[in-house]
């Protein structure tokens, strides 16, 4: 079976709070000077990626998973289950939050919720998001929304660059200004705003809300999850995993020099180059990485290795 690893060539996606990073650091051909949202590794019919090499060249990442499942390890289900994105937050997103599986396949007759977590790859000095709520009960929080109190209301955060969230299904947020983020989440555009800042959206008025959604989905009261992060050293290389939960793990993985990361227990593998540049190994062949891209090395890729100077967000589904 090939093994050749597959590159994909991202979606971008235009945003009102979107900036020009994704160029600036990134290297990316972004479509304007308001890009919010780089989809690095997806299959979402909202912004599918397509494969840059191999024999697979020119095909998207959904028609990949559809006629040539093997390469996933015969994963199941009728859709990729993931979906990575770099975030550039020039301004505030919405706070808003998402549905679980039950909710999002009974009400918007989509196949997946919305858990997700972040990776901060850079940020301004100060910079904050919103994680979480005060309200002790959904009443409690139904009163706050409808009476504004969102200063009392939402839970502010100080981030810096490494940090890491997770944000399950339910869990109130807002990616706020100056963040440029990593974002691993299930395969879903389903999102529900509490509060847009009463801003106007990119033809004037006021983007739309969805309060009834965001009462009826959001875990009250808040509670933040524990994690705990594994980590492994080795001579060259370091590696964080971030978590590990329902739907995906997360590491951060570190490379100065030479390693052999590779644990065999996963269908397939979903790479971000962070920073850096270096060599993938796979069964003797030599493919090249550098920052800002986005691959997937496939099923039954038995000997894998990297040389160079790496950052990378590595997830699989579970
Ligand atoms: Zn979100």
């Amino acid at each position: 079976m090939d093994k050749t690893p597959l590159f994909l060539q991202p979606a971008f996606h235009e945003k009102i709070w979107g900036g020009t990073r994704l160029r600036d650091l990134f290297g990316y051909d972004i479509p304007g000077e308001t890009t919010g949202e780089c989809w690095g590794i997806s299959a979402h019919p909202n912004g599918p990626a397509t494969i840059k090499n191999g024999p697979l060249q020119g095909m998207t990442l959904d028609q990949a998973w559809s006629s040539h499942r093997e390469l996933f390890g015969h994963y199941s289900g009728d859709d990729f289950p993931l979906l990575t994105k770099i975030l550039d937050a020039k301004k505030d997103l919405s706070v808003q939050v998402h549905p679980d599986d039950a909710y999002a396949r009974e009400k918007e007759h989509v196949p997946f919720g919305k858990t997700e977590c972040w990776y901060i790859i850079d940020c301004d000095e100060g910079s904050e998001i919103v994680y979480g709520h005060t309200a002790p009960s959904k009443e409690a929080f139904r009163q706050a929304v409808e009476e504004k109190k969102w200063d009392s209301l939402l839970r502010r955060v100080k981030v810096k660059p490494g940090d890491f969230f997770y944000v399950p299904s339910g869990t109130i947020h807002a990616i706020c200004s100056g963040c440029l983020i990593l974002e691993t989440q299930q395969s879903s555009d389903t999102t529900y705003r509490v509060y847009d800042y009463d801003r106007p959206g990119a033809d004037g008025k006021p983007r739309e809300l969805h309060i009834e959604q965001s009462i009826e989905v959001a875990n009250c009261p808040h509670h933040d999850p524990e994690l705990t992060y594994h980590v492994r050293q080795e001579a060259q290389a370091r590696f964080t995993e971030l978590l590990r939960e329902d739907y995906f793990t997360v590491s951060h993985w570190e490379i100065r020099g030479h390693a052999d990361p590779i644990q065999k227990n996963w269908p397939f593998l979903l790479m971000s180059v962070l920073d850096g540049e270096g060599t993938l190994v796979i069964e003797s062949k030599n493919y090249p990485l550098k920052k800002g891209d986005h691959l997937i090395v496939p099923s039954g890729a038995e000997s894998v290795s990297f040389d160079g100077t790496l950052d990378l967000i590595v997830s699989n589904p579970v």
